[in-house]
């Protein structure tokens, strides 16, 4: 096979998960290969579809919080490498009754300082939305950062980008399967990473260190399975 399939990490699928971790490899600088069965941007995946919601108030936990802040950072370093436009900030709404789980775990964090939100009361929440109607003892809660994100193009600007810091993606290439070494590895920067929410049909819960048989039975670098 004359395509070089070296690399330090192995990246299976290029999706939402891939195409950011080999982003973020490529950019520093490790020598990456993605194997993606379809092409980056395909609607066959957990992201198909034009947008996902984005949030800063989130109750599902305060250790959310630096990661957002983080995410928010990368999509806007992506933008500008990308020259794309993919997370847009317009606000956001979270309506539900004030003794509710949601709600009330919103205003918990909020009271620790971590979320800058605002809360409207029924009357309020009519003055300011009056598109959205509440009922008795419903409270609408907005956040300000919160907005969507264009997720196919931000996948395909992720995917690209990679490629533009020298790593490799084979596209329309499908991993079948991942293969034990069987013993401990001599480059220890190798690593296999697995995308997607199916993984099992790739890799078994073997962890790190695998390597890649594509169909046809050839091993993503041949030679490394020794
Ligand atoms: C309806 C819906 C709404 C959602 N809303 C939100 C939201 O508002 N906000 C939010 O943050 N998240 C949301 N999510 C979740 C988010 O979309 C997923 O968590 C995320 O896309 C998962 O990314 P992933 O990379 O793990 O999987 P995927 O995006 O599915 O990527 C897996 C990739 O691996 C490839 N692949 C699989 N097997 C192989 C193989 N053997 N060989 C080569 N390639 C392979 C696939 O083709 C695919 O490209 C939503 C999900 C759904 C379904």
């Amino acid at each position: 096979m004359p395509r070089e399939l070296d690399a330090e990490v192995a990246v299976i699928g290029s999706a939402t998960v891939g195409s950011m971790l080999m982003w973020q490899l490529a950019r520093r600088g490790v020598q990456a290969i993605g194997f993606e069965r379809h092409a980056p941007g395909h609607d066959r995946g957990a992201v198909g579809g034009e947008t996902r919601l984005f949030r800063m108030a989130y109750a599902e936990g305060a250790q959310y919080g630096e990661l957002l802040r983080q995410a928010v950072r990368y999509w806007r370093e992506l933008e500008v490498e990308s020259e794309t436009a993919l997370l847009v900030q317009c606000g956001g709404l979270a309506i539900g009754e004030l003794s509710g789980a949601y709600i009330d775990q919103l205003l918990v964090e909020r009271a620790d300082g971590g979320r800058p939100i605002e809360v409207f009361d029924r009357r309020a929440a009519h003055d300011h939305y009056p598109n959205n109607l509440l009922r008795g003892g419903e409270v609408a809660v907005l956040d300000r950062q919160a907005g969507f994100l264009r997720c196919e193009p931000a996948v395909i600007a992720a995917a690209e980008t990679a490629e533009q810091h020298g790593a490799t993606l084979l596209r329309h290439t499908r991993v079948d399967e991942v293969l034990e070494r069987g013993r401990p590895r001599r480059d220890p920067r190798r690593q296999c990473g697995v995308a997607g929410a199916r993984r099992g049909c790739c890799a078994p819960d073997r962890g790190p260190g695998g390597c890649c048989r594509r169909p046809g039975g050839r091993t993503s670098r041949p030679g490394a399975c020794r």
